[in-house]
């Protein structure tokens, strides 16, 4: 079990309402950014001198370039449908993890300076100024926000606190009081080409080491390319595939399966990052430009296809924004949407019975499927509605004989996040991270407890990541979250494969 220096919530038999505990994760702040990480985004490196006016007059832009934040902070008729949704209350008790709460925070200070009623009746409807203690609450509690859409799928109204929570850390980057773990990590996509810094001959000597690897497991020349001109597909994955478990085993998986189905693919070093943390704090600008890398590398390469590996955020950001942030893709062949996931690949191959597969391979465990939630509620997968959903089921089922759910209330558009989405991945809150994963955990516990599963598979690198560093608070191995293209990894049956091990046999 890890050690936490907070109390670590005990794990229920069910997802259960808490009581509530006022102001219990008040203390909860990411790092600031330094002027370092903030001024290559285009951002003030301190908190400007007149933040307050600066601050509303970004609110007033932003209200103008984006209806549906007017809508938003208008239309909460305080049902209270959404307030015990969000597994950051969930697992923290703090009313302010509530969802309308959360969007009180931004909507009071709209009502002040841009209704009619706040300029002149402020008390009559909570209308208020924008204070230091104001700024304080925002930059705590938007930074308890993991913009998973949760909370969405169950207002009447269809209210995205994610696109509340990512106007308020606009706001706050634009007075120079930005968070260090997104702006540090946006800064080295900029300089280097991915989050986590890995330089060109880095990503060389892993690309070859797996090669090496997966030769000297099955016998077969699997290649991974980085920059190979007049490839057909470019490949475009999260950094954290190239070194951590169990990212890792999904690439090989990847790999493995572009070789079955004789594809000819390439990585990139010019963009060696899936993931777009310009999303997380709300920023079109930035968000444009770490998706540009794509367009160049694309076109520098001269492929015919891109293709996306597993990251919830970078799929919601492909799906729904890559062609207007960096198209048109007219270069691209018009047989293959733009952008494709991995899975839709994979998915597409299995139906055309290019792929053979021994499921028995993945026989010791009982798999079960965490939809993350960018994923789920911000994209789709394939050409029908819940191929989200179906897909990645199919895949699995495709290469494994134990296959359970969990609960109906915790997939699908009901996902829950893992508690570490949204650009909260840090070390710095690590309480909320933890607290966060309460209904997931729950979730599968129950699944544990009753049907025996022994891994949880995921197709998001952050949900990845959360889980290897939660699951130990709450008794649960590091080694029980597993990629999807592991599972694939497993079972795929690669030709030349079987003589090879017979000879090593004899
Ligand atoms: S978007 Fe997700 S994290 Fe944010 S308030 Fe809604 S349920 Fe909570
Ligand atoms: S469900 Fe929607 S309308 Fe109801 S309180 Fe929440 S945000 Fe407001």
């Amino acid at each position: 079990m890890a050690k936490a220096d907070f109390s670590v919530p005990e794990i229920g038999e069910h997802i259960e309402v808490p009581l509530l505990v006022d102001g219990t994760m008040a203390h909860s702040k990411p790092y600031v950014a330094k002027a370092d990480f903030q001024t290559p985004l285009g951002y003030p490196g301190e908190l400007v001198e007149n933040w307050q006016q600066k601050a509303i007059d970004k609110m007033g832009e932003l209200l103008g370039k984006y209806r549906s934040l007017r809508v938003y902070l208008d239309s909460c008729v305080k049902c209270g449908a959404c307030t015990d949704k969000c597994h950051y209350f969930i697992g923290t008790k703090d009313p302010k993890n509530m969802p309308v709460a959360r969007q009180d925070l931004l909507r009071k200070v709209y009502r002040r300076y841009f209704t009619f009623a706040g300029k002149y009746f402020p008390k009559l409807v909570g209308a208020e100024d924008l204070t230091k203690e104001v700024l304080d609450d925002w930059y705590s509690y938007f930074h308890q926000c993991s913009q998973c859409r949760r909370c969405s799928v169950f207002c009447p109204y269809g209210i995205d606190t994610a696109e509340i929570s990512m106007a308020a850390r606009e706001i706050m980057d634009s007075i120079g009081v930005g968070q260090k773990y997104c702006n540090e990590i946006i800064g080295k996509v900029f300089r280097i080409g991915n989050n986590l810094g890995l330089t060109k001959g880095a990503l060389r000597d892993t690309l070859e080491g797996l090669e090496e690897d997966v030769l000297a497991d099955t016998g077969v020349e699997v290649k991974y390319p980085l920059d190979q001109k007049g490839a057909e597909i470019l490949l475009v994955t999260p950094s954290a595939d190239f070194f951590a478990e169990p990212h890792v085993d999904g690439l090989i998986g990847y790999g493995k399966v572009f070789h079955a189905a004789g594809a000819s693919w390439t990585l990139s070093s010019k963009a060696s990052e899936a993931g777009n943390f310009g999303m997380f704090i709300g920023s079109y600008e930035n968000m444009r430009r770490i998706s540009m890398r794509i367009r160049e590398a694309a076109l520098e390469l001269g492929v015919k296809r891109i293709i996306f590996g597993e990251c919830g955020h970078a799929w919601r950001v492909a799906y729904s924004f890559l062609n207007t942030l960096a198209g048109p893709f007219d270069f691209l062949d018009p047989k293959y949407p733009v952008p494709q996931h991995i899975l839709e690949f994979t998915y597409n191959e299995i139906q055309k019975g290019t792929l053979k597969f021994d499921k028995s391979q993945n026989d010791h465990m009982v798999v079960t499927f965490h939809d993350s939630c960018n994923v789920a509620r911000a994209s789709r997968m394939g050409p029908n509605p819940g191929g989200q959903f179906e897909i990645p089921r199919a895949v699995i089922k495709a290469v494994c004989n134990h296959f359970v759910d969990m609960d109906p209330d915790t997939i699908h558009e009901k996902t829950f996040c893992c508690g570490g989405g949204g650009g909260l991945l840090t070390d710095d809150l690590m309480e909320l991270r933890v607290k966060g994963a309460v209904p997931r955990v729950t979730a599968l516990k129950q699944v544990i407890k009753d049907h025996g599963v022994t891994h949880m598979a995921a197709i998001c690198a952050i949900c990845k990541s959360q889980f290897t560093k939660v699951l130990p608070y709450y008794g649960l191995e590091m080694g029980q979250i597993v990629s999807l293209h592991q599972l694939v990894s497993n079972a795929i049956v690669l030709s030349g494969a079987q003589e090879t091990r017979d000879e090593d046999d004899d």
